[in-house]
């Protein structure tokens, strides 16, 4: 049985906290696509961890965390993630990482920086980890995938061939230092060492897994809106963030996902540039950024405050449907307790007209929200576990966007910790 846990929205959503908790019944847990330019936060009896590149089922016993192909591997930073963990008491996860993943490379990361200079205030608000170069070579036939690092003659030969291109846009588009591919072998020389244990064939293993009928949880990063196709292109990222794209960035049979759980968050935010229809300003978006999440909304990898928004019913409702929802996860609800009334954008007005169609980029960014303006519930909802004891205005906001965006919130999460979650029947 295979289930997907994925974000409806920009990212952020909180999809760290609720694979950690589904993980407790997982047997395996798989990244997917991305890399380590976002981060999940989990909160659990071992400390509060960001994850960059982890799969969050890292912090349990029993389960197997695996690197799918579809992922950017940076290969330190994920070996400085398993450190700090086990440096912190963590047990040392079981780990696998598929023979078929591409290695992020030094200079993936130093184009990405030079790009973003290069394009100055026209810049796609990259996290400067190298992901869209990775991409942009995976898919020019130019990246390297971890078996490569085994054929060290094959590799010289690779990297040479790479590298005097690479070289020729170092040179004169960006005026910085070459690379040396005799130092990139030792770079990949070391890389190989590091992974070498834990290289595996993931898709045959899955589907033995599967025969065994263990439990699969796919773990997206960021979220629909920032799909490459799906999302506000071109201020995306670089891989799909789709469920679907589970299946191909694991190397899955798509009909095995059976329960596709989108996590949207009862407000919103995002990071990186692009058009946001209900984003607040001033002091409104710095209170609600100062007390969302676990401790305010600023990014788990980069640090960047988040810009904040209220709960958008027209990007969340193409966001769960481009994912092919089965259940929504609607987190961070505790939030809003301190809100005597609680704006949520119902439409967007586009040329006169309102929709709640999500639009493509360019209606996008001419589209103004429409309020609707819900009565805030003035207490802290924290420790609920049973959804009827929820204070009646807080039910009316959780049903108000369940109708609004058309699939059933089963779970209501309340703070962050792995408890802190209420169950609801399906209506
Ligand atoms: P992800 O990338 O989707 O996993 O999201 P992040 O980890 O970047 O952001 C979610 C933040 O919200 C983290 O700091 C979580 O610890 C926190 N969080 C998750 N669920 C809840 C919740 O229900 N209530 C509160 N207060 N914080 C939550």
């Amino acid at each position: 049985m295979v289930k997907a846990v994925v974000g409806a929205n920009w990212g952020d959503e909180g999809k760290g906290k609720i694979t950690d908790m589904l993980a407790e019944k997982a047997d395996i847990v798989i990244r997917f696509q991305g890399g380590a330019n976002a981060g999940h936060t989990i909160v659990n009896e071992y400390g509060k961890f960001a994850l960059h590149s982890l799969p969050s089922g890292v912090f349990y016993g029993h389960t197997t965390s695996i690197i799918g192909n579809g992922v950017a591997l940076n290969i330190p930073v994920f070996f400085n993630e398993i450190q700090s963990l086990t440096d912190r008491k963590v047990p040392m996860p079981k780990l696998l990482v598929s023979d078929r993943v591409q290695i992020v490379m030094p200079y993936h990361i130093l184009f990405d920086q030079y790009e973003e200079e290069r394009l100055g205030g026209k810049s796609f608000g990259s996290t400067k980890s190298g992901i869209a170069p990775f991409y942009s070579d995976k898919y020019a036939k130019i990246g390297f995938q971890v078996s490569e690092l085994f054929e060290e003659e094959r590799l010289r030969e690779k990297v040479e061939r790479v590298v005097e291109v690479k070289n020729v846009l170092l040179e004169h588009l960006y005026h910085k230092p070459l690379i040396d591919c005799g130092e990139l072998m030792e770079t990949l020389k070391r890389y190989k060492e590091m992974v070498a244990p834990y290289v595996c064939d993931v898709s045959a293993y899955l589907d033995r897994a599967l025969k065994e009928g263990k439990t699969i949880l796919l773990e997206g990063q960021l979220g629909t809106l920032k799909d490459t196709d799906h999302g506000i292109y071109p201020m995306v990222t670089s891989s799909s963030t789709l469920a679907a794209y589970g299946s191909v960035g694991a190397g899955l049979p798509p009909y095995e996902i059976k329960d596709i759980i989108t996590v949207c968050k009862a407000y919103s935010s995002a990071v990186g540039a692009g058009a946001f229809v209900s984003e607040i300003f001033g002091a409104e978006a710095d209170e609600l950024r100062r007390r969302g999440g676990d401790g305010g909304e600023f990014g788990a990898t980069t640090g960047r405050p988040r810009r904040m928004g209220w709960f958008d019913c027209v990007a969340s409702k193409y966001g769960c449907r481009l994912q092919g929802t089965t259940e929504v996860a609607f987190t961070v609800l505790d939030v809003l307790g301190y809100l005597d009334e609680i704006p949520v954008c119902t439409g967007y007005e586009i040329d006169g007209k309102v929709t709640t169609d999500f639009p493509v980029t360019a209606m996008l960014e001419k589209a103004k929200p429409v309020w609707k303006v819900l009565p805030g519930w003035k207490c802290d909802i924290r420790g609920i576990r049973d959804y009827a004891e929820l204070p009646e205005n807080c039910r009316n906001y959780v049903e108000f966007i369940e109708g609004q965006i058309g699939y059933p919130i089963t779970m209501v999460s309340n703070g962050p910790g792995r408890g802190d979650i209420i169950y609801r029947a399906r209506v």
